[in-house]
């Protein structure tokens, strides 16, 4: 593995900001990219195959899992499957690419697994009144799908002692510099 840039894995709870956070470290760092994942979700208006995911069905998915494809992967929200594809992940490393993982905590798990030397950044709310508020504020949730994620989120918040790095999102570009420290680290 000597030569190859560590790989970045990015998670933390729903609502935290993840996405926005990203964004901007892809648009401010042209060499750091992000990995596209593959799913069974069905895409979303404007979503592009290859570009927003790997769109699969379920059986294709499966396969791929079988054949030993898949770095990590999981059920998220469910019923559907997210996972990493390996193939690509080890391409761009062996190229040198600094490469960022946006998965779930329980794929977080899994390339922490196969793969000990990736950076695990937990990206973490203010406080947890914080959290609740982004979601509620939101507003596109019914109260009882805002409880559930909630519940997710409590969750997701006590695995953060599994990271290398919690990096607390209280300032969009502030966090990204954080994150963008770590992965040139
Ligand atoms: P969405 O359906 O909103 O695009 O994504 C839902 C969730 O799936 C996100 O919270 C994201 O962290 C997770 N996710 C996206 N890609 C992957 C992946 O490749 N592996 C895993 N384990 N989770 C993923």
């Amino acid at each position: 593995m000597s030569g190859m840039n560590r790989l970045t894995v990015i998670a933390g709870p729903t609502a935290v900001g993840k996405g926005t956070v990203i964004r901007r470290i892809l648009e401010t760092h042209p060499e750091i990219k992000l990995s596209v994942s593959a799913t069974t979700r069905p895409p979303r208006p404007g979503e592009e195959d290859g570009v927003a995911y790997h769109f699969l069905s379920m059986q294709e998915f499966d396969s791929k899992i079988a054949a030993g494809q898949m770095l990590e992967y999981a059920v998220v929200h469910g019923t559907n499957k997210y996972g990493t594809l390996r193939e690509p992940v080890e391409a761009a490393l062996a190229a040198g690419q600094k490469l960022i993982l946006e998965i779930d905590i329980q794929g977080a798990r899994q390339v922490k697994q196969a793969m000990p030397e990736a950076n695990l950044i937990f990206i973490a709310p203010p406080s947890w009144e914080d959290l609740v508020s982004r979601l509620s504020g939101r507003g596109t949730e019914t109260a009882e799908e805002q409880a559930r994620r909630l519940a997710t989120a409590r969750q997701e918040l006590e695995a953060q002692s599994e990271f290398d790095h919690v990096v607390i999102n209280d300032e969009v570009a502030e966090c990204a510099l954080q994150v963008v420290n770590l992965i040139q680290a």
